[in-house]
């Protein structure tokens, strides 16, 4: 009897040792992830970024948001730029609106009134109008010009996992606002040869904006576009860009695909126009990597 009792006793001392040690710590880990990011959960707000002309800014912009949205995420596309490519690309009728970035980037609107739903249910954009293209006078001389945008954006930046802004292709102060507004700078890179021509003055910009304006701006890093395996100089472009970006170039190489550059006519996301295909796939690994890095985003406990 007695040494029944006491294997009893022995059994319970183990479970709670094995407890102890084991759930509690598991627990203990738990927590300390999930709270901080319920507690300053404030979404990312990643700017696509490049001065260079055609180099694949909107079709990231729009096909990450996409495979973003399809993992979970709440995801808003801020369209900065006149040629309102991102809008129409993903199927918002820009003609058809009588607001959009311009009006909220100036104060006239909230941002949360000129943002349009998508084809995908977590997917919203804030439209660009071609008012867009007179925003530079506008700011010109206004005080705070460079923290328009980044204001504009404060109170609905708890409503989205994923901010993304796509840029126009010049460095002047709509794109400075695109910056100072991001947490992070996402930078897509042709592989062609002259492709690597401005980053220099790119890095020197965000390094700038880090300096004086936002300490925290950070870049997240490269990706390769419109990348053709036959060629050698796809990969020449890759070996070169390892110089600029020796540790934050993403993995995920997002070919050259006809079926990408058609997507837009349709004003659809590849996710909708065609996931099977090879630019469907890149963009989702694409998402899959950013995701992968929000743990490093969470701040230190
Ligand atoms: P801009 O500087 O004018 O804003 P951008 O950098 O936003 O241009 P996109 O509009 O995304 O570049 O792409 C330029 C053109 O290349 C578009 O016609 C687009 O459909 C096409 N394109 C983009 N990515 C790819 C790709 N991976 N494969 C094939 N075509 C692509
Ligand atoms: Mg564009």
């Amino acid at each position: 009897m007695l040494n029944v009792k006491r294997t009893i006793r022995g059994c319970e001392k183990l479970v709670n040792r094995f407890y102890t040690i084991f759930i509690q710590d598991a627990l203990e880990a738990l927590a300390l992830y999930a709270y901080p990011w319920e507690a300053t959960h404030m979404g990312r707000i990643i700017s696509v970024v490049n001065q260079k002309g055609g180099v694949g800014k909107t079709t990231t912009a729009i096909n990450l948001g996409a495979y973003l949205a399809e993992e979970g995420k709440f995801v808003l596309i801020v369209d900065l730029d006149p040629q309102a490519n991102a809008t129409s690309g993903i199927g918002v009728d820009f003609q058809a609106l009588e607001q959009g970035v311009y009006e909220a980037v100036l104060g006239q609107v909230r941002m949360k009134d000129i943002v349009q739903p998508t084809a995908h249910q977590t997917l919203r954009i804030a439209p660009a109008t071609p008012a867009l293209a007179g925003l530079n006078v506008e700011l010109v001389d206004m005080d705070r010009r460079e923290y328009k945008l980044h204001e504009s954006l404060l109170e609905i930046r708890h409503d989205y996992d994923y901010i993304l802004i796509d840029c126009p292709p010049t460095l002047g102060l709509i794109t400075l606002n695109g910056i100072v507004a991001a947490d992070e700078i996402l930078i897509p890179v042709q592989a062609e040869y002259y492709a690597l021509e401005g980053l220099g003055q790119l890095l020197e910009t965000v390094n700038l904006v880090k300096a004086r304006i936002r300490p925290d701006v950070d870049i997240l890093g490269a990706v390769l576009t419109m990348y053709d395996s036959r060629t050698k100089l796809s990969d020449d472009v890759l070996q070169e860009l390892y110089k600029y970006f020796p540790r934050n170039i993403f993995r995920s190489v997002i070919p050259r695909s006809v079926r990408l550059a058609e997507a837009p006519s349709f004003g659809r996301s590849i996710a909708m126009f065609d996931a099977s295909s090879k630019g469907a796939k890149a963009y989702e690994r694409l998402a899959r990597e950013i995701i992968e890095t929000e743990l490093e985003r969470m701040p230190a406990v």
